[in-house]
């Protein structure tokens, strides 16, 4: 993806009195799917390559969060879903993800965090990236470990900022690092929680391998590593397109 980095500069260069129609013909809509179960470093590896390649990362985990603390309908709808570690049913999402794509920062390409879930957001996904280049990346890791991490992380609420207990832990037990705020855990990061995250994982997303796969579309990387060496290799993958 950052192959074409010069080509995404064309219209903060200053010749700004390029049409967009002829930008158009000459940046190629790259789209990043990344694939992995609940606590793989999805979202980690999404906000590192917003600066390396100027897209934007959608997460809908995070979209959802949002409208769950804004008290939107959306948010009423989720949040006894989401915190039940079930899935938000895919008219919703293909609804706000749609909507969401249409805004103009997506209009050379985005990352996906969170999203297709299912073959049928998939098979809609579809419908939007049509003649985009599209380049799936599953990060995978053992599903002991993923407990730890998911049943590890603490959040601030104020300022987002993520610690894990086993991991990276905040210098003082409980209070985030920055603004002293206490962190709380995510309600779906609770034991029982994750195993059904983990279930629904296995059973509803997990087949949007095979469905990648014969798309020929469908990278792997072993997520079982430090951030820094998983970045590496997804930016390999991310330049040999
Ligand atoms: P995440 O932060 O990606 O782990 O998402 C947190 C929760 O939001 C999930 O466990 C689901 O309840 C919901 N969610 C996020 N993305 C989707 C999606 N694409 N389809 C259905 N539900 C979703």
């Amino acid at each position: 993806m950052s192959a074409d980095r010069t080509t995404l500069s064309v219209g903060s260069t200053p010749d700004g009195s390029r049409r967009a129609a002829d930008r158009k013909q000459e940046t190629m809509q790259t789209v990043l799917i990344l694939l992995g179960p609940p606590g793989a470093g999805k979202g980690t590896q999404a906000k590192r390559l917003i600066a390396e390649t100027g897209r934007p990362q959608i997460s809908t985990g995070d979209m959802l969060r949002d409208a769950v603390r804004r008290h939107t309908e959306l948010g009423r709808k989720a949040k006894g879903i989401m915190s039940a570690g079930q899935l938000v049913p895919d008219d919703l999402m293909e609804g706000i993800v749609r909507e969401r794509l249409e805004q103009s920062d997506c209009r050379d390409g985005y990352i996906l965090d969170g999203f297709p879930r299912t073959l049928s957001q998939a098979e809609f996904l579809r419908t939007l990236t049509d003649g985009a280049q599209v380049v799936v990346v599953n990060i995978q890791v053992d599903e002991a470990e993923l407990v730890k991490r998911l049943s590890g992380r603490r959040v601030c609420p104020e300022d987002g900022q993520i610690y894990n207990v086993h991991y990276s832990p905040p210098r003082q037990a409980g209070k985030c690092d920055r603004c002293g705020s206490q962190l709380v855990q995510r309600p779906d990061d609770r034991e029982e929680v994750i195993a059904e995250r983990l279930s629904v994982y296995r059973r509803q997303t997990a087949p949007l391998i095979e469905y990648y796969k014969q798309r020929g579309l469908y990278h792997e990387l072993n997520g079982d590593r430090g951030v820094g060496e998983i970045f590496e290799d997804l930016k390999k993958i991310l330049n040999s397109r």
